[in-house]
């Protein structure tokens, strides 16, 4: 679904991105880890062309991704992003941040959007809070309401980046929970995390990053079990 061949990125004298590749499969779960300052979130935001690469390719589903206009606002629909910080717009209630998209960007019926955007604050176990306002709910609830937002322009495959790294602990698990059950589900999914637990028991794969190169990939059982580099090993020595 997604393909990265030789994909580079430069800040400037930076060079964030080396000659990366990689292909997520339909309904492959691939967690992201290394260290800070490696490029994960660039990857990220690569994906879905917040930022844009300097050569190689990116295609998902087939197709490069579009540089601009109405294929552009797709792509963005087809692969939503839900980041550390939950970005809700505080002035909107619960529901309305979660129908906005879909009513705004994708032009659909109102009440048909609402039907949708109930069942899935229902999903995340937020439905009793719909009518109140983002300030108004824990971090982690608005972790969900994030999430359900993102489900609500029904997306092929959905970006995490670093979802739980502002939560307070006793948070993290429930907004975890949705991410899990989504995979269980089958979505399409590239998560950025230093959740290791997440990884060992959600993900397909996990890709290891390290000064913007892709050191290595494995199936998570093999990963932490049998790290092949020294710059994982050294990584996972620090954070487990
Ligand atoms: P973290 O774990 O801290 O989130 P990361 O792996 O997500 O790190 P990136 O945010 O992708 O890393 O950043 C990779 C490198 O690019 C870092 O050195 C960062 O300082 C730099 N960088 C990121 N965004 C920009 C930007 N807009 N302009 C210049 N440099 C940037
Ligand atoms: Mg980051």
């Amino acid at each position: 679904l997604i393909v990265l061949e030789k994909v580079n990125k430069w800040f400037g004298p930076l060079h964030v991105l080396q000659d990366v590749n990689l292909s997520v499969a339909r309904g492959e779960v691939v967690v992201v880890i290394g260290p800070s300052g490696s490029g994960k979130s660039t990857l990220c935001r690569a994906i879905n062309r917040l930022e844009p690469i300097d050569s190689g390719t990116i295609t998902f589903d087939g197709q490069p991704l579009p540089a601009e206009g109405r294929a552009l606002a797709r792509l963005r629909s087809e692969v939503g992003m839900v980041f550390q910080s939950f970005n809700l717009f505080a002035h909107k209630t619960i529901l309305q941040n979660v129908m906005l998209g879909p009513v705004k960007v994708r032009k659909e019926k109102p009440a048909a959007v609402r039907d949708r955007a109930m069942g899935l604050l229902e999903r995340v176990g937020i439905a009793s809070q719909a009518d109140k306002y983002p300030a108004q709910l824990s971090g982690g609830q608005q972790q969900r309401v994030a999430i359900a937002r993102a489900l609500a322009m029904q997306p092929k495959a959905l970006l995490f980046d670093e979802p739980t790294s502002a939560l307070d602990p006793e948070m993290v698990g429930e907004v975890l929970d949705v991410m899990t059950s989504l995979a269980a589900e089958g979505m399409t999914m590239v998560v950025v995390t230093h959740e290791m637990g997440f990884a060992r028991h959600a993900a397909n794969r996990v890709v290891f990053m390290a000064d913007g190169q892709l050191v290595e990939e494995a199936a998570p059982a093999e990963f932490f079990a049998n790290p092949k580099t020294e710059r994982a090993r050294d990584f996972l020595s620090k954070i487990l």
